[in-house]
Protein backbone atom coordinates (compact mmCIF):
# COMPACT_ATOMS: atom_id res chain seq x y z
CA UNK A 1 0.00 0.00 0.00
CA UNK A 2 1.16 3.32 -0.76
CA UNK A 3 1.57 6.39 1.13
CA UNK A 4 -1.26 7.99 -0.92
CA UNK A 5 -3.60 5.37 -0.48
CA UNK A 6 -2.72 4.95 3.04
CA UNK A 7 -3.24 8.43 4.00
CA UNK A 8 -5.69 10.12 0.99
CA UNK A 9 -5.84 13.71 3.32
CA UNK A 10 -2.36 14.08 3.78
CA UNK A 11 0.03 12.75 6.33
CA UNK A 12 1.54 16.26 6.58
CA UNK A 13 -1.50 17.83 7.95
CA UNK A 14 -1.83 15.88 10.53
CA UNK A 15 1.29 16.07 11.48
CA UNK A 16 0.70 19.69 11.65
CA UNK A 17 -1.67 20.16 13.58
CA UNK A 18 -0.39 17.77 16.37
CA UNK A 19 2.80 20.21 16.18
CA UNK A 20 0.49 22.92 16.58
CA UNK A 21 -1.37 21.63 19.66
CA UNK A 22 1.74 20.75 21.36
CA UNK A 23 3.07 24.42 20.59
CA UNK A 24 -0.34 25.15 22.69
CA UNK A 25 0.36 22.39 25.37
CA UNK A 26 4.40 23.50 25.92
CA UNK A 27 2.48 27.13 26.49
CA UNK A 28 -0.14 25.68 29.20
CA UNK A 29 2.94 23.22 30.72
CA UNK A 30 1.41 20.19 30.06
CA UNK A 31 3.28 16.94 29.41
CA UNK A 32 1.14 15.24 27.12
CA UNK A 33 -2.17 15.02 26.74
CA UNK A 34 -5.35 13.08 26.60
CA UNK A 35 -7.56 13.08 23.42
CA UNK A 36 -11.12 11.18 23.76
CA UNK A 37 -13.89 13.36 21.90
CA UNK A 38 -14.07 11.49 18.56
CA UNK A 39 -13.74 14.42 16.28
CA UNK A 40 -10.66 16.10 17.87
CA UNK A 41 -9.08 12.35 17.84
CA UNK A 42 -10.28 12.77 13.81
CA UNK A 43 -9.12 16.05 13.24
CA UNK A 44 -5.35 14.99 14.62
CA UNK A 45 -4.81 11.72 13.20
CA UNK A 46 -7.46 10.72 10.74
CA UNK A 47 -9.58 8.22 12.40
CA UNK A 48 -13.17 8.22 11.42
CA UNK A 49 -14.34 5.19 13.32
CA UNK A 50 -16.44 5.01 17.10
CA UNK A 51 -14.14 3.99 19.35
CA UNK A 52 -10.54 5.58 19.94
CA UNK A 53 -8.45 7.94 22.05
CA UNK A 54 -4.91 9.61 21.49
CA UNK A 55 -2.29 10.25 23.64
CA UNK A 56 -0.05 13.18 22.57
CA UNK A 57 3.20 14.04 24.49
CA UNK A 58 6.31 16.24 23.18
CA UNK A 59 7.56 13.57 20.48
CA UNK A 60 5.01 10.70 19.94
CA UNK A 61 1.56 10.19 18.90
CA UNK A 62 -0.49 7.20 20.20
CA UNK A 63 -3.74 5.95 18.96
CA UNK A 64 -5.89 3.38 21.01
CA UNK A 65 -8.66 1.56 19.44
CA UNK A 66 -10.32 -2.12 19.82
CA UNK A 67 -10.58 -4.91 17.56
CA UNK A 68 -12.97 -4.13 15.64
CA UNK A 69 -11.07 -1.29 13.84
CA UNK A 70 -7.60 -2.74 13.45
CA UNK A 71 -8.04 -2.75 9.82
CA UNK A 72 -9.67 0.21 9.71
CA UNK A 73 -6.91 2.10 11.51
CA UNK A 74 -3.77 0.64 9.25
CA UNK A 75 -6.01 2.49 6.82
CA UNK A 76 -6.97 5.99 8.09
CA UNK A 77 -3.79 6.49 10.37
CA UNK A 78 -0.33 7.18 9.51
CA UNK A 79 1.19 9.40 12.01
CA UNK A 80 0.26 7.89 15.49
CA UNK A 81 1.76 4.53 16.71
CA UNK A 82 -1.75 2.09 16.67
CA UNK A 83 -2.95 -0.22 19.76
CA UNK A 84 -5.30 -2.39 19.81
CA UNK A 85 -6.72 -2.07 23.34
CA UNK A 86 -8.26 -5.71 24.84
CA UNK A 87 -9.64 -4.38 28.16
CA UNK A 88 -11.03 -0.98 27.48
CA UNK A 89 -9.19 2.29 26.04
CA UNK A 90 -8.89 3.97 28.67
CA UNK A 91 -7.28 1.30 30.67
CA UNK A 92 -4.93 0.69 27.66
CA UNK A 93 -3.87 4.70 27.44
CA UNK A 94 -3.42 4.70 31.15
CA UNK A 95 -1.33 2.09 31.60
CA UNK A 96 1.15 3.77 28.36
CA UNK A 97 1.24 7.27 30.94
CA UNK A 98 1.79 4.51 34.04
CA UNK A 99 5.07 3.62 31.81
CA UNK A 100 6.61 7.47 31.10
CA UNK A 101 7.40 8.62 34.46
CA UNK A 102 8.46 11.84 33.08
CA UNK A 103 4.66 12.65 32.24
CA UNK A 104 3.52 15.06 35.49
CA UNK A 105 0.96 17.00 34.04
CA UNK A 106 -1.62 15.74 31.92
CA UNK A 107 -3.67 17.70 29.87
CA UNK A 108 -7.47 16.00 29.08
CA UNK A 109 -11.25 17.53 28.29
CA UNK A 110 -13.60 17.21 31.41
CA UNK A 111 -16.50 18.33 29.45
CA UNK A 112 -15.58 14.92 27.25
CA UNK A 113 -14.42 12.57 30.57
CA UNK A 114 -17.10 10.88 32.65
CA UNK A 115 -16.06 10.96 36.56
CA UNK A 116 -16.53 6.73 36.33
CA UNK A 117 -14.07 7.08 32.98
CA UNK A 118 -11.77 9.63 35.60
CA UNK A 119 -11.72 6.80 38.06
CA UNK A 120 -10.94 4.04 35.32
CA UNK A 121 -7.71 6.51 34.26
CA UNK A 122 -6.62 7.07 37.41
CA UNK A 123 -6.36 3.23 38.95
CA UNK A 124 -4.39 2.48 35.21
CA UNK A 125 -1.77 5.25 36.03
CA UNK A 126 -1.54 4.44 39.38
CA UNK A 127 0.73 6.92 40.51
CA UNK A 128 0.03 10.95 41.17
CA UNK A 129 -0.16 12.92 38.01
CA UNK A 130 -1.80 16.53 37.48
CA UNK A 131 -4.77 16.54 35.59
CA UNK A 132 -5.18 19.82 34.33
CA UNK A 133 -8.40 21.52 31.88
CA UNK A 134 -7.60 21.20 28.23
CA UNK A 135 -9.45 24.47 28.03
CA UNK A 136 -10.79 23.13 24.63
CA UNK A 137 -7.19 23.62 22.91
CA UNK A 138 -8.10 21.72 20.26
CA UNK A 139 -11.49 22.80 19.44
CA UNK A 140 -9.94 25.62 19.52
CA UNK A 141 -7.35 24.93 16.13
CA UNK A 142 -10.34 23.69 14.71
CA UNK A 143 -12.58 26.65 14.29
CA UNK A 144 -9.36 27.68 11.96
CA UNK A 145 -9.40 25.67 8.98
CA UNK A 146 -6.76 24.97 6.72
CA UNK A 147 -7.68 25.56 2.84
CA UNK A 148 -8.67 21.94 2.63
CA UNK A 149 -10.78 22.08 5.16
CA UNK A 150 -12.14 25.14 3.16
CA UNK A 151 -12.57 23.47 0.16
CA UNK A 152 -14.71 20.21 1.78
CA UNK A 153 -17.05 22.57 3.71
CA UNK A 154 -17.40 24.61 0.15
CA UNK A 155 -18.14 21.10 -1.86
CA UNK A 156 -20.75 20.54 1.15
CA UNK A 157 -22.26 23.61 1.17
CA UNK A 158 -22.88 22.96 -2.91
CA UNK A 159 -24.37 19.79 -1.84
CA UNK A 160 -26.96 21.18 0.24
CA UNK A 161 -27.44 24.50 -2.06
CA UNK A 162 -28.50 22.02 -4.63
CA UNK A 163 -30.91 19.53 -2.98
CA UNK A 164 -32.52 22.57 -1.88
CA UNK A 165 -33.29 24.04 -5.51
CA UNK A 166 -34.14 20.30 -6.53
CA UNK A 167 -36.59 19.69 -2.86
CA UNK A 168 -38.28 23.18 -3.85
CA UNK A 169 -39.93 21.77 -6.69
CA UNK A 170 -41.69 18.98 -5.02
CA UNK A 171 -43.03 21.16 -2.21
CA UNK A 172 -46.73 21.20 -2.79
CA UNK A 173 -49.51 21.12 -0.34
CA UNK A 174 -50.50 17.28 0.44
CA UNK A 175 -46.85 15.94 0.57
CA UNK A 176 -46.19 14.73 4.51
CA UNK A 177 -42.98 16.49 6.43
CA UNK A 178 -41.20 13.37 6.64
CA UNK A 179 -41.09 12.41 2.77
CA UNK A 180 -39.99 15.75 2.17
CA UNK A 181 -37.07 14.88 4.79
CA UNK A 182 -36.54 11.16 3.35
CA UNK A 183 -35.91 13.10 -0.64
CA UNK A 184 -33.81 15.28 1.06
CA UNK A 185 -31.42 12.80 2.32
CA UNK A 186 -31.47 11.17 -0.41
CA UNK A 187 -30.42 13.92 -2.35
CA UNK A 188 -27.66 13.83 -0.19
CA UNK A 189 -26.61 10.72 -0.45
CA UNK A 190 -27.09 10.57 -4.76
CA UNK A 191 -24.28 13.61 -4.65
CA UNK A 192 -22.01 11.42 -2.63
CA UNK A 193 -22.07 12.92 0.51
CA UNK A 194 -22.51 10.51 3.59
CA UNK A 195 -25.77 11.66 4.73
CA UNK A 196 -27.52 14.29 6.47
CA UNK A 197 -25.35 16.49 9.34
CA UNK A 198 -27.90 16.53 11.66
CA UNK A 199 -32.05 15.39 11.37
CA UNK A 200 -33.20 17.40 8.80
CA UNK A 201 -36.08 19.75 9.69
CA UNK A 202 -39.28 20.07 7.68
CA UNK A 203 -42.14 22.33 9.52
CA UNK A 204 -44.83 23.64 7.97
CA UNK A 205 -47.60 25.82 9.25
CA UNK A 206 -47.94 26.56 13.33
CA UNK A 207 -45.05 24.05 13.66
CA UNK A 208 -42.72 26.38 11.80
CA UNK A 209 -42.92 28.46 14.75
CA UNK A 210 -40.58 25.75 16.18
CA UNK A 211 -36.78 26.55 15.39
CA UNK A 212 -35.91 22.97 16.45
CA UNK A 213 -39.26 21.01 14.74
CA UNK A 214 -38.85 16.87 14.29
CA UNK A 215 -40.32 16.34 10.80
CA UNK A 216 -44.13 14.80 11.35
CA UNK A 217 -46.35 13.11 9.16
CA UNK A 218 -48.00 16.44 9.06
CA UNK A 219 -48.58 17.70 5.01
CA UNK A 220 -48.06 20.57 4.17
CA UNK A 221 -50.81 22.60 3.51
CA UNK A 222 -51.87 25.79 1.73
CA UNK A 223 -50.68 29.33 2.24
CA UNK A 224 -48.46 27.93 5.16
CA UNK A 225 -44.54 28.94 5.74
CA UNK A 226 -42.48 26.04 5.41
CA UNK A 227 -39.40 25.98 7.05
CA UNK A 228 -36.66 23.81 5.58
CA UNK A 229 -33.18 23.09 7.64
CA UNK A 230 -31.09 21.01 6.23
CA UNK A 231 -26.98 20.19 6.07
CA UNK A 232 -25.23 17.26 4.37
CA UNK A 233 -21.82 15.77 5.91
CA UNK A 234 -19.28 15.24 3.15
CA UNK A 235 -16.11 13.68 4.05
CA UNK A 236 -16.69 14.22 7.64
CA UNK A 237 -17.36 17.67 7.30
CA UNK A 238 -20.47 19.41 7.83
CA UNK A 239 -22.76 22.10 6.08
CA UNK A 240 -26.03 23.38 7.27
CA UNK A 241 -28.40 25.81 5.36
CA UNK A 242 -31.88 27.51 6.53
CA UNK A 243 -34.77 28.63 3.64
CA UNK A 244 -38.18 29.09 4.46
CA UNK A 245 -40.96 29.12 1.01
CA UNK A 246 -44.34 29.65 1.56
CA UNK A 247 -47.08 27.07 -0.32
CA UNK A 248 -49.42 29.86 -1.65
CA UNK A 249 -49.12 33.87 -2.80
CA UNK A 250 -47.50 35.22 0.58
CA UNK A 251 -49.87 37.80 2.46
CA UNK A 252 -47.81 41.75 3.42
CA UNK A 253 -47.27 40.65 6.67
CA UNK A 254 -45.71 37.58 5.45
CA UNK A 255 -43.31 39.10 3.46
CA UNK A 256 -42.60 41.85 5.26
CA UNK A 257 -41.56 39.35 7.75
CA UNK A 258 -39.73 37.88 5.59
CA UNK A 259 -37.61 41.26 4.39
CA UNK A 260 -36.80 41.29 7.71
CA UNK A 261 -35.23 38.12 7.98
CA UNK A 262 -33.79 38.26 4.95
CA UNK A 263 -32.00 41.48 5.45
CA UNK A 264 -30.94 40.56 9.37
CA UNK A 265 -28.55 38.16 7.19
CA UNK A 266 -27.23 40.50 4.99
CA UNK A 267 -26.59 42.42 7.65
CA UNK A 268 -24.74 39.46 9.77
CA UNK A 269 -22.94 38.36 6.67
CA UNK A 270 -21.37 41.93 6.05
CA UNK A 271 -20.25 42.65 9.55
CA UNK A 272 -18.36 38.85 9.81
CA UNK A 273 -15.06 39.52 8.22
CA UNK A 274 -11.57 39.62 10.34
CA UNK A 275 -11.03 41.61 13.49
CA UNK A 276 -14.62 41.77 14.09
CA UNK A 277 -15.87 39.80 17.07
CA UNK A 278 -18.26 37.08 17.31
CA UNK A 279 -20.68 39.39 19.31
CA UNK A 280 -20.66 41.77 16.04
CA UNK A 281 -21.98 40.04 14.00
CA UNK A 282 -25.02 39.07 16.19
CA UNK A 283 -25.29 42.81 17.20
CA UNK A 284 -25.43 43.11 13.38
CA UNK A 285 -28.22 40.74 12.51
CA UNK A 286 -30.07 41.41 16.16
CA UNK A 287 -30.36 45.22 15.55
CA UNK A 288 -31.82 44.96 12.26
CA UNK A 289 -34.41 43.45 13.56
CA UNK A 290 -35.31 45.11 16.48
CA UNK A 291 -35.18 48.13 14.02
CA UNK A 292 -38.18 46.63 12.11
CA UNK A 293 -39.78 45.43 15.73
CA UNK A 294 -38.83 41.79 15.31
CA UNK A 295 -35.87 41.53 17.86
CA UNK A 296 -38.48 39.95 20.46
CA UNK A 297 -39.58 37.03 17.91
CA UNK A 298 -35.76 36.20 17.49
CA UNK A 299 -35.10 34.05 20.72
CA UNK A 300 -31.59 32.31 19.95
CA UNK A 301 -28.26 33.21 18.99
CA UNK A 302 -26.78 34.70 15.83
CA UNK A 303 -24.68 31.29 14.68
CA UNK A 304 -22.18 28.89 14.92
CA UNK A 305 -19.15 27.48 13.43
CA UNK A 306 -19.19 24.28 11.33
CA UNK A 307 -16.31 21.54 10.38
CA UNK A 308 -16.22 17.93 11.80
CA UNK A 309 -18.94 18.94 14.14
CA UNK A 310 -22.43 20.89 13.34
CA UNK A 311 -22.24 23.16 16.27
CA UNK A 312 -18.03 23.99 17.10
CA UNK A 313 -16.06 26.92 17.94
CA UNK A 314 -16.89 30.11 17.55
CA UNK A 315 -19.98 30.73 18.59
CA UNK A 316 -21.98 33.42 17.35
CA UNK A 317 -24.15 35.26 19.95
CA UNK A 318 -24.79 37.94 21.92
CA UNK A 319 -21.74 39.27 23.69
CA UNK A 320 -19.37 36.66 22.56
CA UNK A 321 -16.15 38.33 22.45
CA UNK A 322 -13.93 35.62 19.89
CA UNK A 323 -12.16 37.92 17.42
CA UNK A 324 -13.27 36.41 13.56
CA UNK A 325 -10.18 35.26 11.98
CA UNK A 326 -9.39 34.07 8.51
CA UNK A 327 -10.44 30.87 8.04
CA UNK A 328 -13.01 30.41 10.73
CA UNK A 329 -16.35 29.02 8.71
CA UNK A 330 -19.36 29.84 10.31
CA UNK A 331 -23.55 30.01 9.93
CA UNK A 332 -25.21 33.37 10.11
CA UNK A 333 -29.29 31.94 10.44
CA UNK A 334 -31.06 34.89 12.24
CA UNK A 335 -34.79 33.76 12.68
CA UNK A 336 -38.61 34.88 13.69
CA UNK A 337 -41.10 32.32 15.69
CA UNK A 338 -44.80 33.68 15.81
CA UNK A 339 -46.93 31.92 17.56
CA UNK A 340 -49.81 31.11 15.71
CA UNK A 341 -48.35 32.39 12.44
CA UNK A 342 -44.92 30.61 11.94
CA UNK A 343 -41.63 30.96 11.86
CA UNK A 344 -39.19 32.20 8.96
CA UNK A 345 -35.49 31.39 9.50
CA UNK A 346 -32.63 31.78 6.37
CA UNK A 347 -29.44 30.60 7.08
CA UNK A 348 -25.84 31.02 5.20
CA UNK A 349 -22.78 29.31 5.92
CA UNK A 350 -19.85 31.34 5.16
CA UNK A 351 -15.87 31.47 5.44
CA UNK A 352 -14.11 34.54 7.01
CA UNK A 353 -11.54 35.59 4.33
CA UNK A 354 -8.72 37.98 4.39
CA UNK A 355 -11.08 40.71 3.60
CA UNK A 356 -14.42 40.04 4.34
CA UNK A 357 -16.74 36.95 4.04
CA UNK A 358 -17.98 34.63 1.23
CA UNK A 359 -20.46 32.41 1.40
CA UNK A 360 -20.34 29.16 0.79
CA UNK A 361 -24.33 28.65 0.62
CA UNK A 362 -25.91 29.73 -2.69
CA UNK A 363 -29.31 28.67 -3.26
CA UNK A 364 -31.81 31.35 -4.00
CA UNK A 365 -32.34 33.40 -0.61
CA UNK A 366 -35.90 35.56 -2.11
CA UNK A 367 -39.17 34.27 -0.43
CA UNK A 368 -40.47 31.24 -3.02
CA UNK A 369 -43.98 31.35 -3.67
CA UNK A 370 -45.51 27.75 -4.41
ZN1 LIG B 1 -29.44 24.97 10.36
ZN1 LIG C 1 -27.18 26.26 12.12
Amino acid sequence: MGDRDKDPNGRGRYLQRQDRLRRVLGQASADAILVSHLPNVRYLCGFSGSAGLLVLDADSATFFTDARYTIQAQHEISCAAVRIAKKGLLKAAGELLRGRRSLRRLAYSPAQITVAQKQTLDSAVARKVRWIDDMGSVEKLRAVKDPGEVSTLREAAAIVSKTFERTARILRPGVAELDVAGEIERDFKRQGAEGPSFETIVASGERSAWPHAHPSTKQLGRNELVVLDHGAILRGYCSDMTRTVFTGKAPRKVKSLYQGVLQALEAGKAAAKPGAKSKDVDAAARNTLRRAGLARYFTHSTGHGIGLEIHEAPRIGKGDETVLVEGMVVTVEPGVYIEGLGGIRIEDDIVITARGAEELTTAPRNLIEL
